[in-house]
């Protein structure tokens, strides 16, 4: 099944409002493995939503619609979209039934505008608003079914969710699109690339392979179509092996939806020991990432934040003479600083990091994006510096993804 999403409103043209719609209509057509082939987004203007429609219909069985349902003048996707499918409006009873309680519910006086939500098309099948006064609407169009829903956020996701997906649950049989994931850490995707290329190579037409970045980790996603009685899942399957096995110990995972904080978490809990972090050019950058996990506190204490030589001395006994000769960041000093924080936090495990994120700050012989982290543990400690290029921002970020990459490391017994 092939679909496209007309997402309509001038909040989303003009860039007021982001699309959270879009995005979570794409997400829900994948997971049932129907194919989104275009997304348009066009004003609340009768010409243009009967044009994004024409437009939509090429080539698709389902188009999805959000927005322009509300009472007000400027809604008019029901009235536009029950012309093109030469239909007409007609009250109905059961929803006019829901929005009067919803007023009354309220104690609010309903007006006219109010009551013509209840129009629907003659053809329609409504898809009830439990959360709002709305209703989204399954209309056929020919082969082709038109859903219309209400640009609310909220009240959209419950109608897809309660409504909209059984029914899309029960035209598909299969699901004939699948997805795996492979995700690295530490490595560019042009050097991931090189390294697998054979095997991108090798892969059937049928398979498609991303590459997906993001500042430190790349994510690869294979996605297969289902071919004729082919076996997708296994061909899937056996393909993200040979890629992981390829791409060695850069892999931290191949779960779906997973992260390296994640990665970190279940590392930790195996080993049942408790880790800290203390924390220079990151600042509780790493912490926070950290704590977005559930279930943190099973096996993070927490951090220092030792931003001035005077904090790196008090909380951490790192030697003012260390300081001075070397500077704060040096392998000297981050070496003293990890010491220190499995000391000061009673730790099994430390993270360190201390860097010049920029713009300012960069000396001749440590430029801006100079970083070293260390990670700790009761047998040692292991320092090591990185040269980041990227602004500010980028460089606190990728010494928190490089800073868990090396507590990984440790913690699986590769450093
Ligand atoms: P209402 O009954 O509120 O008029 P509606 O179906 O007419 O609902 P809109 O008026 O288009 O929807 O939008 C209502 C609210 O939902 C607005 O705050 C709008 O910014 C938000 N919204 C609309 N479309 C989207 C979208 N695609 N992504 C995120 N938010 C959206």
């Amino acid at each position: 099944m092939k679909a496209a999403l007309v997402i309509i409103g001038d909040e989303i043209l003009n860039g007021s409002t982001i699309d959270t719609n879009a995005q979570f209509l794409a997400q829900v057509l994948d997971s049932q493995g129907i194919l989104l082939m275009r997304k348009l987004t066009v004003r609340d203007r009768a010409p243009e939503i009967t044009h994004a429609l024409a437009q939509a219909a090429q080539g698709t069985d389902l188009i999805i619609t959000t927005g322009g349902l509300g009472p007000t003048n400027d809604d008019i996707t029901k009235q536009t979209i029950t012309q093109c499918l030469d239909d007409e409006l007609v009250m109905d009873d059961q929803v006019l039934a829901h929005v009067e309680s919803f007023f009354a519910r309220r104690h609010k006086p309903m007006l006219e505008s109010n009551r013509r939500q209840a129009l629907v098309p003659r053809r329609a099948e409504v898809l009830h608003n439990d959360l709002g006064t709305a209703p989204g609407l399954w209309c056929t169009w020919g082969q082709k079914a038109v859903v219309v829903l209400p640009g609310v956020p909220y009240e959209m996701k419950h109608i897809v969710e309660h409504r909209l997906l059984p029914k899309l649950q029960g035209l598909q049989e299969a699901k004939p699109i699948q997805h795996r994931y492979i995700h690295t850490v530490g490595v560019g995707e042009s050097v991931i690339a090189n390294t697998i290329a054979q095997i991108e190579a090798d892969l059937p037409p049928t398979i498609g392979l991303a590459y997906l970045p993001s500042p430190g980790i790349v994510k690869l996603r294979l996605t297969g179509l289902a071919h004729g009685g082919d076996d997708m899942g296994q061909s899937l399957a056996d393909f993200s092996r040979q890629i992981a096995d390829k791409l060695g110990d850069i892999v931290f995972s191949t779960e779906a939806n997973d992260s390296l904080p994640k990665a970190i978490g279940r590392l930790m809990a195996q080993t049942g020991k408790r880790m800290g972090t203390v924390e220079s050019c990151t600042s509780g950058y790493l912490a926070h990432m950290i704590t977005q996990i559930p279930g943190s506190s099973s096996y993070y204490d927490g951090s220092l934040v030792t931003y001035s030589y005077a904090l790196k001395e008090k909380m951490l006994g790192v030697k003012h003479a260390t300081l001075a000769q070397y500077g704060a960041v040096s392998q000297e000093t981050i070496h003293e600083m990890a010491q220190g924080g499995l000391q000061a936090l009673d730790v099994d495990y430390v993270l360190a990091t201390s860097g010049i994120a920029g713009p300012s700050g960069g000396l001749p012989n440590k430029p801006v994006g100079t970083v070293w982290i260390a990670v700790a543990d009761r047998q040692g400690v292991w320092p090591k510096k990185f040269q980041f290029n990227a602004d500010r921002v980028r460089n606190i970020h990728l010494t928190a993804v490089m800073a868990l990459d090396m507590l990984r490391r440790r913690l699986m017994g590769l450093a």
